[in-house]
């Protein structure tokens, strides 16, 4: 089976000089100034080509922080104008898509627990249908590719053909390092039936933590894939969400300094 989707490379609408891409950016934006300070933070280190910071949060559990909400797109607004930098959200309903759409987002991501339901995946298609918008899918929470496929096939099929893929990792009940587990089979199984689309990696999401972090970027390079998403704040420890896996700008720079760019074969 090979799955067909009429996809444009990556390189024709994010400019990466040909290295792999880095998003960053915190977990969720929390005030102007934290998401200022660390989006110029990002910028100065020269690495970071996307700014991702998310502001409606599916928590799994209620009674925790849900995400500042509309707001945080004013301020998205003004770090791209003050940085340059371009910038991410996930959106999970069709209100999201049309304040983001409003609000001058450049890329719109659909997260794990989103990818997981049709009905969900198709609101955001049809919301869609007629923008051109960058658009990246986090895979499903549950290991199951044809959901990934699905949600995929639904964004493409509103006209999106600015499309790539995130691997953030799968629950599983089995204890382990990782928060989720990566199961690199199902990343490397889509690439293998549609080779033109691009896979991010989400280390921040695997990992649960610092700590391996590293190792999964490297990793997910070496299998080819274009990028990397990784939640960075100024300050991690006092974090609202995510704070044990964000890293700071200074950590991120050097981490991706640290990592080594297979040559093309030729
Ligand atoms: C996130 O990117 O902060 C997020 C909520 O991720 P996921 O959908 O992968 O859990
Ligand atoms: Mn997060």
């Amino acid at each position: 089976m090979k799955l067909k989707l009429n996809i444009q490379p990556l390189n024709t609408w994010l400019n990466t000089n040909n290295e792999p891409l880095i998003i960053s950016g915190p977990c969720s934006a929390e005030t102007e100034e934290q998401l200022l300070t660390t989006a110029h933070l990002l910028a100065e280190t020269g690495k970071v080509s996307v700014l991702r910071a998310g502001i409606w949060k599916p928590r799994t559990r209620p009674g925790e922080f849900e995400g500042i909400g509309s707001i945080g797109l004013e301020w998205l607004k003004r770090a791209k104008a003050e940085t340059g930098l371009p910038t991410a959200v996930e959106v999970a309903n069709a209100k999201h898509v049309e304040e983001a759409l409003a609000a001058g987002v450049d890329i719109l991501w659909i997260g794990a627990r989103s990818t997981v339901n049709p009905f969900t995946v198709q609101e955001i298609a049809d919301a869609l249908k007629g923008v051109d918008i960058p658009v990246l899918v986090k895979n499903p929470v549950n290991p199951d590719l044809q959901l990934w496929i699905g949600a995929l096939e639904r964004i493409n099929g509103a006209g999106i053909t600015k499309l790539g893929a995130i691997h953030r990792g799968f629950s599983s009940f089995e204890k382990s390092s990782f928060r989720n587990e990566p199961m690199w089979e199902l990343a490397i199984q889509l690439k293998t039936l549609c080779p033109e689309l691009p896979i991010i990696n989400d280390p921040s999401h695997i990992c649960g933590n610092r700590e391996l972090i590293p190792y999964i970027s490297q990793k997910a390079l070496d299998l080819d894939m274009q990028g990397l998403m990784i939640e960075s704040h100024l300050d991690p420890s006092v974090a609202w969400t995510d704070a044990k896996q964000q890293v700071t700008p200074a950590a991120l720079s050097e981490l991706v300094d640290r990592l080594t760019v297979r040559e093309p074969e030729s």
